[in-house]
């Protein structure tokens, strides 16, 4: 059997750095979710996400395909069910990087999994690190501020908060929590 691991936390914590990080590990696999959201610069269709219509991802979620969905910003995201299935039948871990509406779902649906939430250092920095990552506008960089807020809540419904301050620590962490060091 595989392992679940649901890494959640606000837009610009860290949570794509750190997966990228961590997959270098053989043994270490990332969920493709599904979205409605545009594709970024350097975003390849099959690899950062699978991009699909609204009609497409409506008709997943009437299906039962995917494992869990949620709407984030005004797009939707979800996981799909059959990858993740194939993914735990196998040795590996297998990485969630989801938001927390879904992650709530997945923590009921696979209780055994390890959900890590990782924190920025403190706002001003989650702040500039989204700026200096220049890849969201300036509306939508103060949405996903705004939106933060909220997910730091769900914060304490993690098994693990990790504060992503130095990446290197940050990554040998959350190597530990997963058995890997
Ligand atoms: P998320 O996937 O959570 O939205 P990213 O992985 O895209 O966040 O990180 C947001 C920005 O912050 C990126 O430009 C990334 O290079 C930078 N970053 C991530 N972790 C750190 C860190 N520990 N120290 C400094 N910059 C970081
Ligand atoms: P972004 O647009 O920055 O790529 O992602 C926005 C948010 O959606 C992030 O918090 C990211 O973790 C989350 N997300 C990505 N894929 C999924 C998914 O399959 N399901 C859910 N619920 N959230 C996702």
């Amino acid at each position: 059997m595989g392992k679940l691991v649901i890494i959640s936390g606000p837009s610009g914590s860290g949570k794509t750095t750190i997966c990228k990080l961590l997959e270098k590990d053989p043994l270490v696999k990332k969920s493709i979710s599904m979205t409605t959201r545009l594709p970024r610069h350097s975003e390849k269709n099959g690899k950062a996400y699978h991009f699909i219509s609204t009609n497409e991802f409506e008709e997943m979620i009437q299906k039962g395909e995917l494992a869990e969905h949620a709407e984030y910003c005004g797009s939707y995201y979800g996981t799909p069910m059959n990858a993740l299935r194939e993914a735990l039948e196998k040795e590996i871990i297998y990485l969630l990087e989801i938001e927390v509406q879904g992650a709530l779902q997945i923590m009921e649906k696979f209780p055994e999994a390890i959900s890590i939430f990782l924190l920025p250092p403190d706002k001003k920095t989650l702040g500039q690190r989204l700026i200096q990552r220049n890849t969201n506008k300036k509306q939508d960089v103060e949405l996903r501020l705004k939106v933060a807020d909220k997910e730091l809540e769900y914060s304490d419904q993690y098994k693990y908060s990790v504060v992503n301050d130095d990446l290197e620590v940050t990554v040998n962490t959350i190597r530990k929590i997963l058995g890997l060091t």
